[in-house]
């Protein structure tokens, strides 16, 4: 029979660890934030939004699960603020043992007439800031001997589609950087994985259906059903919890052996 404390293990599984979520006022990383939460971590919540909505968020995951949550307001294209955001985390909370790279934006548009200022912006927040966290992490995840990073990437990190040239460099960019940083800490109790999701409805993808619609000529109605669910065989969107769900695998005892890989969740996308 088990004990209560193993019980609370099953339950908690992160009981004591600390998470820091990149972009999780929004979308998968709140999603993934509130899983963490669930199951027991401490959770620095990171991203825009209106205050008083962030403050929401932080306040019920504290209080729904009992952990500590904050809010860094830290911008994924500024490395100063991206380094302080994982030096703030390591003080609160004493240490940074899960790293998810989740802040995302996306732009549609051919590559004539892509404006280079979001190429730029897209590659900072998409691919340049999780090497700023993950080098600011290493260190102290190194020195206690365990660590969990995941990257999310997305099924445009295996694949490209076209109009969307930034985006697909950065997440082709991020399984490339998953794969170093997995090289360069496997002796350390460390694992780096990328997840790469298919289309979930959330507010990036919403934002991005009339543009996608202006570039191809079509209607959003044709959008979503000949671009987006025409691009997944079960032709239903990804759910963040499925995300999220993976995200918590990927800190399990299950998953120490798993690391450097990029891990499709597209409703069978990239198997075509
Ligand atoms: P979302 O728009 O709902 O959330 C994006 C989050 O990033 C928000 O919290 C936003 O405030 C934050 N963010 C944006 N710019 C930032 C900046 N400069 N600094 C800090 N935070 C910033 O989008 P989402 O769909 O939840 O996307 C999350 C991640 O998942 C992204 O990396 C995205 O590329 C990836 N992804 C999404 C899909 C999808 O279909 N939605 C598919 C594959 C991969």
């Amino acid at each position: 029979m088990q004990t209560t404390a193993s019980n609370a293990t099953l339950s908690r599984p992160l009981q004591g660890k600390t998470a820091i979520v990149t972009g999780s006022t929004s979308g998968i990383g709140l999603g993934i934030a509130h899983a963490f939460a669930a199951a027991g971590a401490h959770v620095m919540l990171n991203g825009f939004g209106k205050p008083e909505e962030i403050e929401n968020i932080r306040s019920e995951l504290s209080a729904k699960h009992g952990i500590e949550a904050v809010y860094s307001p830290a911008d994924m294209t500024k490395p100063v603020e991206i380094r302080s955001m994982v030096e703030t985390a390591a003080k609160q909370f004493g240490a940074v043992d899960v790293l998810v790279n989740n802040a995302g934006i996306q732009h549609v548009e051919a590559i004539e007439t892509f404006p280079p200022e979001k190429w730029d912006q897209i590659i900072a927040i998409n691919l340049s800031a999780a090497f700023h966290t993950i080098a600011a992490a290493i260190p102290g995840m190194k020195a206690r001997g365990w660590g969990r990073i995941i990257n999310i990437a997305s099924a445009h990190g295996l694949v490209a589609s076209p109009f969307k040239s930034a985006y697909v460099t950065a997440k082709h960019g991020i399984i490339g950087l998953t794969k170093t940083a997995a090289l360069e800490t496997a002796e350390h109790g460390i694992t780096v994985n990328a997840i790469c999701p298919g289309y979930v409805l959330t507010p990036l993808v919403q934002k991005q259906i009339p543009d996608t619609a202006k570039a191809r000529g079509i209607s959003e109605e044709e959008v979503i059903k000949t671009v987006i669910l025409h691009a997944q065989p079960t032709h239903k969107f990804v759910g963040v919890d499925e995300i999220a769900a993976l995200a918590l695998f990927l800190c399990s005892k299950g998953a120490n052996s798993m690391t450097g890989a990029s891990l499709s969740i597209d409703g069978g996308w990239t198997a075509e």
